[in-house]
């Protein structure tokens, strides 16, 4: 569905009407089932909807202002992370376990990658592991 407002060019009515697609609009247009709701005019054009069209771009911008905000923190978690964790990469399931079992007398951090399912099954044997959004930095 797709909301058009209309205006006569007759009598200058405006109002809104609904359509199933653009597509539509220009057929019923170009049969002539077009009407002005006021004056009965067929002189019916689809004029440009700006506020809703401003509005529309504002909220994006703020959602994209957002998403900046979030990934500048998450960048800044893995930084800290890069910076006092070691990375495992696919081992991180097998250091996790050798960590929590062996006892290591040095308490090393460790980050790497694990499949949800192995998370739950890290969880279940009383490992806490903490899963974070990741951000793969095409530069480094
Ligand atoms: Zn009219």
């Amino acid at each position: 569905m797709i909301k058009y407002r209309l205006i006569c060019k007759n009598c200058n009515l405006s109002f809104d009407s609904w359509f199933a697609s653009s597509f539509e609009y220009e057929k019923l247009k170009t049969k002539k089932f077009l009407s002005c709701h006021y004056c009965d005019s067929k002189k019916i054009e689809k004029t440009l909807m700006a506020p809703k069209i401003l509005s529309k771009t504002k909220k994006v911008n703020e959602k994209k202002l957002k998403l900046n905000q979030i990934n500048e923190k998450i960048k800044e978690y893995q930084k800290f992370i890069k910076d006092n964790f070691e990375y495992v990469g696919d081992n991180f399931t097998y250091e996790a376990r050798s960590i929590h079992y062996n006892k290591k007398k040095k308490e090393k951090n460790i980050y790497g990658t694990a499949s949800n399912e192995e998370i739950k099954e890290l969880k279940e044997e009383g490992i806490e592991t903490e899963v974070i959004p990741w951000i793969e930095n095409k530069n480094n």
